[in-house]
């Protein structure tokens, strides 16, 4: 079957690479020059920054990303980080376990039921942070639940459900905690093209695709400055909000056009700089609960020291977009910098400041709405960091949303 994928990002290439591996004659159109979207690096004066990913992979080797790159063949090392997470408060560092020694011996039991009820209970459609103080009402605690949600998800602990929180945390316990890939984001992306075209895929760079030909209801080809090309089946990693537009007017219902108009994004601000000394000395996830902005951050180059010059450090904050003022944001952020570094000045360089909304935001549906890869066009599938199942996070989220994909694609246009 004649297989388009619009879309060489992460999504996409998984996508491509598992069904070109399952005999299906797939082409990928890539609007860019480079594939893997805002999942690579940018190589900048030695150092490995990043199109958007921190080079983390929530839940490293053994999470559905990983496992499919495995199942796909890919070849690349992923490293845990270790501890999990350190967290900042007062100028000093404490372990997930180390966090009861902030707190009276009354709250102290109250925590511990907190963590029992994220483990074990399975939330509900109140937002966390109000179903954390119904647990326990103590600012130390409703930070630590901000500067996760920022970190990890770029929203506030208030707009997203405890049932995802809930889901997250059982995932974490399950498949464990984050990996970074050996030579960052691209030797992800770059193994992932490599086995498509070992598969007989093709990549078809500086190539959007304009439009996405419907009739009777089924998927008919594209559209590219090519000329119009005829495809059985097309999978889209650009988003559910794009690929609708794609398609001519009307082929969607009413309902459905409200349904995408209503899905929001992630966005936020990453600040990636170096260090000439060691500032976290782990390669856990900092969490930074009392910043204003900046969620945490990581400290990359103690797994992997190829991603900066020799004799540097790099780091990349994470912080959700507050408002439209973007450069009071980015300065509210270098202030966080400042305060939990007090050598910031002295032994830091700011190499990067990216901003992430719009067509180019963290994730394009925030986590906590979950939509399927189908759509009512027979043959036309989304795949991407739209369609995150409940407690799948980043690019875990895409690949378990890729894994959906697959079963629908399977299910209805090969019947197994
Ligand atoms: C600041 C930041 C930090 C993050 N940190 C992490 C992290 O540490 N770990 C993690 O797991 N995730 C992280 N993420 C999320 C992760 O980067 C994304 O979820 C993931 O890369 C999304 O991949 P995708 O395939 O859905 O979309 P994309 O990467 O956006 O791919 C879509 C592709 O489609 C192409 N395209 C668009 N329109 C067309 C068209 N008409 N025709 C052809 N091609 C088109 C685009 O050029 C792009 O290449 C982070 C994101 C950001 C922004």
């Amino acid at each position: 079957m004649r297989v388009a994928v619009i879309g060489a990002g992460l999504g996409g290439l998984l996508a491509a690479t598992a069904l070109a591996g399952q005999g299906q004659r797939v082409t990928v159109f890539e609007a860019l020059p480079y594939h893997g979207g805002r999942f690579t690096n940018i190589e900048y004066r030695g150092y490995q920054l990043s199109t958007g990913a921190l080079h983390l992979i929530p839940h490293g080797a053994t999470g559905p990303l990983g496992a499919m790159l495995k199942r796909l063949g890919v070849k690349v090392q992923i490293v845990r980080t270790s501890p999990p997470g350190l967290f900042r408060f007062g100028g000093k560092n404490y372990t997930h376990n180390q966090l009861q020694d902030l707190f009276g011996s009354w709250n102290k039991v109250r925590l511990v039921k907190l963590t029992a009820d994220l483990r074990y209970s399975s939330g509900g459609d109140e937002p966390y942070l109000e179903w954390v103080r119904k647990r326990i009402s103590h600012k130390k605690v409703f930070d630590l639940a901000n500067s996760f949600c920022r970190w990890a998800l770029s929203l506030d602990a208030n707009e997203v459900s405890s049932r995802e929180v809930v889901s997250i945390t059982k995932n974490v316990d399950r498949f464990g905690a984050p990996g970074v890939p050996i030579g960052g984001c691209r030797a992800v992306v770059d193994g992932l093209v490599e086995a498509l075209k070992r598969q007989g895929g093709t990549i078809h760079y500086q190539t959007p695709v304009e439009g996405i030909t419907v009739e009777d209801g089924s998927v008919k080809g594209v559209s590219t400055p090519e000329g119009e090309l005829e495809f059985e089946a097309v999978v889209s990693n650009i988003g559910p909000k794009a690929t609708a537009s794609l398609c001519e007017k009307g082929t969607f219902t009413r309902e459905y056009m409200h349904g995408l108009s209503s899905l929001k994004a992630a966005e936020g601000i990453k600040i990636s700089f170096s260090s000439d000394t060691p500032l976290v000395g782990h390669t856990c996830t900092f969490f930074t609960p009392e910043a204003e902005r900046v969620g945490g951050l990581v400290e990359l180059t103690h797994i992997d020291p190829s991603l900066a010059p020799k004799g540097r450090h790099l780091l990349m904050s994470h912080q959700k977009l507050y408002g439209n003022n973007i450069e009071r944001e980015i300065e509210e952020g270098i202030e966080d910098l400042r305060s939990i570094f007090p050598g910031f000045d002295e032994h830091c360089e700011i190499l990067m400041v990216q901003c992430y909304r719009s067509h180019w935001p963290v994730n394009r549906v925030a986590s906590g709405t979950h939509l399927g890869p189908e759509t009512p066009v027979k043959g036309l599938y989304n795949v991407g960091d739209g369609i995150k199942p409940q407690g799948f996070m980043e690019t875990d989220g895409v690949a378990a949303g890729v894994e959906l994909m697959l079963e629908k694609f399977n299910k209805d246009m090969r019947g197994v």
